[in-house]
């Protein structure tokens, strides 16, 4: 039986800060009380300084995920590691449904790729492309026998990952009639693909056209669209990657309006804006995600957006694709675009820097507390896909996955230092205060400093239940 005791740290979640003793026994949060007096054969570590807190839930992930004609380039265990080392003990990754199977046979694939891998725990959405009465019949199956509860769709990528209205809707209509969750890629696609057609026949091919032929307003557009159907449908709706105002004052009206409109922010929309595709140099691929990075003024929106819980939850998007081609042996990676900017792959690393990049850019600059960036980063994701209380908090009962973060420590922060396969990260050499000094995933010690404790395989699948929003 492993019985740890973390003494005197000051326990955080997303109501409560005090500083207490906290026992873990047998992967499950124990008892929390103050001056605990344990027998022999406990192992004591002394927390004072440190911040106690719940393991982070990363509920938007792309891990070994295979995009287009490539596969991005954290495997299930590389970037477990990355993420436990980031303080992130749960994420939930993609089952990609393909054109020829259903989405049963996408959560066994997936499963069977990420279990003997894994280094913390984890669960799915499944990427839903194609909707007919069996697809619908599996997904219920999914619900109510797999502990899969969400459904991501596209509006974007036509041809590819695309679901028209109609399929939406009727994935909105059951899966909210179940209590559970479709996560929306919200951006107009057949207009992008438009405008990226006549950017390439007007001669521009670098990767700053990426930016400019995704602009705002089409996610905007998508956004209200998605949420008109989920009002009909009478559905709890969820937007990913919110990254514009355009998306945002939908999402801010509806919710006044009491559509249960839900939606996500990513580090990287916080951390940087479009000023960096002021460039024709390749390097500004590391940018080229999906949405791009908007204005400093959508800046200001989404912070105040997280302020007053328009905004539930910051996850990371993590979708690494190397600069190098061929690095580790990734092939089509970023460089793949070097003359078009169309064919490089969308997506950025940063699962690792989820924890610390936000304590130091929101917590320590006064825009969020404590309380709130735990409940953004681990309670919040944790309710809205069914993994709370199991996951997301520090209480008696909980899943003893904990974080000893020491607000006081700074880091600088290298690609190479990090524990991703992507070969940089869009920190590089940025100084953040804050760090991670051990993290435990069920009562198990798998992180203690520069150390690595964890054993790819021990990450268990969490079979989640419904939506609790409210
Ligand atoms: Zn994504």
């Amino acid at each position: 039986m492993n019985t740890t005791l973390i003494r005197n740290g000051r326990v955080i979640t997303a109501t409560d800060d005090y500083v207490a003793d906290v026992l873990m026994q047998d992967g499950i949060i124990h008892a929390i009380g103050k001056n605990m007096v344990v027998g022999e054969g406990v192992k004591v570590i002394d927390a004072s300084g440190l911040y106690v807190l719940p393991g982070g839930v990363d509920t938007h992930v792309h891990l070994q995920n295979i995009i287009g004609p490539t596969v991005t380039c954290d495997t299930f265990a590389s970037g477990t590691r990355a993420a436990a080392f980031g303080g992130t003990t749960t994420l939930v990754d993609f089952a990609l449904q393909t054109a020829q199977d259903s989405p049963l046979e996408a959560i066994a694939r997936a499963q069977r790729l990420a279990d003997s891998q894994v280094n913390v725990d984890y669960s799915l959405h499944v990427i839903v492309t194609r909707v007919d009465a069996q697809v619908l019949a599996d997904v219920r199956h999914a619900m109510r026998h797999e502990g899969v509860t969400s459904f991501k769709m596209f509006m974007a990528y036509p041809g590819v990952m695309m679901a028209d209205d109609a399929a939406i809707f009727q994935m909105l209509r059951q899966v909210g009639a179940d209590g559970g969750m479709v996560a929306l890629h919200a951006e107009n696609g057949t207009v992008i693909d438009l405008l990226i057609k006549e950017a390439l026949e007007a001669g521009h091919a670098s990767p700053r056209y990426h930016a400019l032929t995704r602009p705002a307003i089409l996610e905007g557009e998508a956004t209200h669209r998605g949420i008109r159907l989920a009002e009909l449908a009478e559905a709890q709706i969820y937007f990913v990657h919110v990254s514009s105002n355009q998306a945002l004052k939908h999402i801010v009206t509806a919710r006044a309006e009491g559509i249960p409109v839900f939606a996500e922010t990513c580090p990287h929309y916080l951390l940087f804006d479009d000023s960096v595709y002021h460039s024709d140099e390749f390097e500004i691929a590391k940018y080229v995600m999906t949405p791009p990075l908007r204005t400093p003024d959508d800046q200001k929106h989404l912070w105040r957006a997280l302020r007053y819980d328009d905004l539930q939850v910051i996850a990371t998007d993590h979708c690494p694709f190397c600069m190098k081609e061929g690095h580790l042996g990734y092939q089509r990676q970023k460089m793949s675009g070097l003359h078009d900017f169309s064919k490089i792959p969308n997506g950025a690393p940063g699962i690792e820097t989820r924890l610390t990049s936000l304590f130091d850019i929101g917590v320590m600059q006064g825009k969020l507390s404590l309380n709130r960036f735990v409940q953004l980063t681990s309670t919040t994701p944790a309710k809205l896909f069914g993994l709370f209380p199991k996951k997301g908090t520090i209480a008696v009962g909980s899943d003893a996955d904990v974080v000893l973060f020491d607000p006081a420590a700074t880091q600088v922060i290298h690609a190479e230092h990090l524990h991703s396969q992507c070969d940089y990260t869009l920190l590089e050499g940025r100084t953040l205060r804050g760090q991670v000094k051990k993290v435990f995933l069920r009562g198990e010690l798998i992180v203690d400093g520069e150390q690595w404790l964890g054993r790819e395989g021990m990450g268990r699948f969490v079979p989640r239940g419904t939506v609790q929003a409210f």
